[in-house]
């Protein structure tokens, strides 16, 4: 049985019928730190080697700061070198949204929360065979919920986003 840890947050509350969660910016900036809100919710981006999951090994599943949705399992995690956590597929390509970003004069693949739309990273194509694919995630912008460890409330609530 997983435990679920405490938090007065009910995003569930906040839910329409697809399952998507949608908070005003205000309402985000109420229950994220600055430094989460600041890459999640305006697309920022950390410092190299500064995130608590760059080196990480433990087993388990990388969950969305915001929502709590399920976004990478620990067994797509490689080490890139780049300072960033790095994943060559999402744990269901259902539960993120990719993007074309244009942002700084660069030509980008932006992802994205499918179930609350927060800014994860950006997705590039020079990761390892045979997708060949690297997500390229902000630390910030997830939580880890450890294999046979206590999973996060937001985790436990967060239902499936349908497909449209
Ligand atoms: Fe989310």
């Amino acid at each position: 049985m997983e435990k679920i840890s405490s938090s007065p947050l009910r995003l569930t509350d906040k839910e329409n019928a697809s399952g998507r969660v949608e908070l005003s910016k205000k309402e985000w900036k109420a229950i994220l730190s600055d430094e989460v809100f600041r890459i999640t919710r305006e697309k920022g981006t950390e410092k190299p080697f500064s995130g608590k999951y760059v080196e990480s090994r433990q087993r388990g599943v990388y969950t969305c700061a915001c929502c709590g949705n399920d976004l990478f399992s620990s067994a797509a995690k490689f080490e890139s070198r780049t300072g960033w956590p790095s994943f060559y597929a999402p744990i269901s390509e259902q539960n993120v949204r990719e993007k074309l970003d244009l942002g700084l004069g660069l030509l980008r693949t932006e992802v994205l929360c499918a179930r609350c739309d927060a800014h994860l990273g950006h997705v590039f194509n020079d990761g390892p065979e045979p997708a060949s694919l690297r997500y390229c995630m902000n630390s910030l912008a997830l939580d880890f919920c450890p294999a046979n460890g206590e999973t996060s409330r937001k985790r436990a609530e967060a239902k499936p986003v349908e497909m449209k």
